[in-house]
């Protein structure tokens, strides 16, 4: 596993390893709605049991998985597009921090960026400078991992520090909601930067988990998001 202040050693910064880019609209967080690129990168450090893009944790040579790019290449391929926000996903994107720092440096200026990360892998500082907004979430138990693996203070403080950072806490079940406060109170998070969202893979789990984490939600005072790409395609890939 990569440690969560090391540099990528032996990852050719020069590569970015992807399964899918794909155009459509943020489906999660505070973002949601807006039109953007998508870039699933591949590979993950963690297992959640709820993950619903298993296809893109590993990279198996041959799977379909493993599609490669040089950064020069797919820089010039997204400043060649209409839309200007890129949505960095996987998998754990920031396993190849390294690429995407170089791919952050060779996007026109205009492009703004995204991240989705698990929050256990510190960006390059390059990368936190240029990425605009990181949806950051941390496991809670009922993604079943370790708490010393889901939870890596130093990194979600600088994350925080950032001050372009979202907490976004995944819902399965009541408990987690008492475990996502007590994170936010270990971490000092301010509250207007916190995003709880309800797990679901199917309308019926969204609908149902949502209405109680919506509510958990407004007596907290924060903010809530459901899953526009599971209501509108139920998670059909490249969507
Ligand atoms: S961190 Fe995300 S991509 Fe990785 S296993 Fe968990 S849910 Fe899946």
């Amino acid at each position: 596993m990569v440690g969560p202040m090391a540099s990528n050693r032996g990852v050719d910064p020069s590569i970015i390893h992807y399964c899918e880019l794909f155009e459509s609209i943020q489906g999660e967080g505070a973002t949601a709605g807006i039109p953007a690129v998508f870039l699933r990168l591949t590979g993950c450090n963690l297992d959640c049991v709820y993950c619903d893009t298993r296809y893109a944790q590993r990279r198996t040579a041959g799977d379909e998985a493993n599609a490669t790019v040089t950064t020069t290449a797919l820089a010039a391929e997204l400043n060649g597009r209409r839309l200007r926000r890129l949505i960095l996903t996987g998998g754990e994107p920031l396993l190849q921090r390294d690429g995407l720092s170089h791919l952050g440096s060779a996007l026109a200026e205009d492009w703004t960026i995204e991240v989705e990360t698990n929050g256990t892998l510190c960006p390059t500082p390059s990368l936190l400078s240029r990425v605009a907004a990181w949806n950051v979430s941390p496991k809670l138990p009922s993604a079943g991992i370790p708490p010393n693996q889901a939870v890596v203070p130093e990194v979600l403080s600088i994350l925080r520090d950032s001050q372009r950072a979202w907490l976004k806490l995944v819902v399965s079940r009541p408990s987690d909601l008492i475990s996502g406060d007590a994170l936010i109170a270990e971490l000092s998070w301010p509250a207007e930067r916190v995003v709880w969202m309800a797990e679901g893979t199917t309308v019926d789990q969204l609908v149902e988990r949502g209405r109680w984490v919506a509510e958990a939600a407004v007596v907290r005072g924060q903010r809530f998001t459901t899953r526009l790409h599971v209501l509108l395609w139920s998670g059909q890939r490249g969507r």
